[in-house]
């Protein structure tokens, strides 16, 4: 099989940063849920959490640059104890920054968390949530018996709330295939499944990222399990999309760990592709003024990117 690398060098590309606009904080691997196709590996017994002392140094870091956005993922972000600390901070610096919530929905009626959806409206947290489709059988197949009617009920709640009604309350749903194949048109799926939950639920909501799943962790698993995995890299290989290189998000986001460890992108996160320069390298060891055009470490789970119409945190690319 074609190396990642080889592939970018037969167009003459290396992938380079531009300049940083994201930093997605990745605050650990604890999770309600134990879904199938998991990049992290999280679930409810994990314990790498992010601890205050990290997300002080965080902060001090972010006050000092121009990066406009906050993307918080994890796990479950919202169950580090320090989850509302840690957004009361960010939006308290001068100037306040947007910060989105990567939620699973189901935390939202989670006991103890009762209230946690309305303080995410009160500061205005974008909600991007999983939804991995429209139907009860593909979502409790791939994220656990009784999630599809736990995200129902947590939707409902985000909409009385002026989520995805109002416009400083964006709500965006998230679509991951269930099973070895790519994502279809996510024109046409947004269509679809606000088509299907508006008349079945009454639920409205912005815009639906498709996201590929990358052969990575549990994902992995999953394929080597069924025998799938091999087959799978041949289909993103085949499908590789060198108009995906510019949109990839890797270019414009910093991704952080729950230890304050550095990397291109959450998945390279979750290889342990850490920066280095001598030694690995924390948020606090970074001049974000002095990361423009620094080369981007890629590996082969890279092609999940770069597959037909691509795959980011924003989910397609062209
Ligand atoms: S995919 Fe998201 S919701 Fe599911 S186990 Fe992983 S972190 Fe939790
Ligand atoms: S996995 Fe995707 S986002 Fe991460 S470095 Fe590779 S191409 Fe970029």
């Amino acid at each position: 099989m074609m190396h990642f690398s080889d592939r970018l060098a037969v167009d003459g590309r290396v992938l380079r940063r531009t300049r940083t606009e994201v930093l997605q904080v990745n605050v650990g691997k604890l999770c309600n849920l134990v879904c199938l196709h998991c990049h992290v590996d999280a679930g409810p017994k994990r314990n790498e959490i992010m601890r205050r002392e990290t997300i002080d140094r965080i902060l001090d870091w972010l006050a000092r640059t121009g990066i406009q956005t906050v993307d918080l993922t994890g796990g479950a972000p919202e169950m580090i104890p320090d989850f509302r600390y840690f957004i009361e901070q960010i939006k308290a610096l001068q100037p306040s920054r947007h910060v989105i919530d990567r939620c699973n929905l189901t935390i939202l009626l989670q006991p103890g968390y009762e209230d946690l959806a309305e303080f995410l409206a009160r500061h205005k947290i974008e909600v991007i949530a999983s939804m991995p489709c429209y139907t009860p059988e593909n979502v409790n197949a791939q994220r656990g018996h009784g999630v599809f009617e736990g995200s129902i009920k947590a939707l409902e709640l985000l909409n009385a709330l002026g989520y995805g009604v109002e416009v400083d309350l964006p709500l965006h749903l998230v679509y991951n295939p269930v099973g070895a194949f790519l994502p279809g048109p996510q024109a046409e799926l947004e269509v679809d499944y606000k088509s299907e939950l508006k008349k079945h639920f009454g639920i409205v909501f912005n815009k639906l990222y498709t996201i590929t799943n990358l052969p990575i962790a549990r994902f992995a698993g999953y394929l080597r399990h069924n025998n799938k995995l091999d087959e799978y890299m041949e289909l993103l290989v085949n499908a590789f999309n060198p108009a995906t290189i510019d949109g990839l998000m890797c270019r414009n986001t910093i991704s952080v760990g729950w230890r304050g460890e550095v990397y291109d992108c959450d998945f390279n996160q979750q290889l342990d592709m850490q920066w280095e320069n001598g030694r690995r390298l924390f948020l606090w060891d970074i001049d974000p003024d002095k990361i423009d055009n620094r080369e981007i470490m890629t590996g082969d789970h890279c092609f999940g990117c770069t597959a037909g119409a691509g795959s980011s945190c924003g989910g397609a690319i062209v």
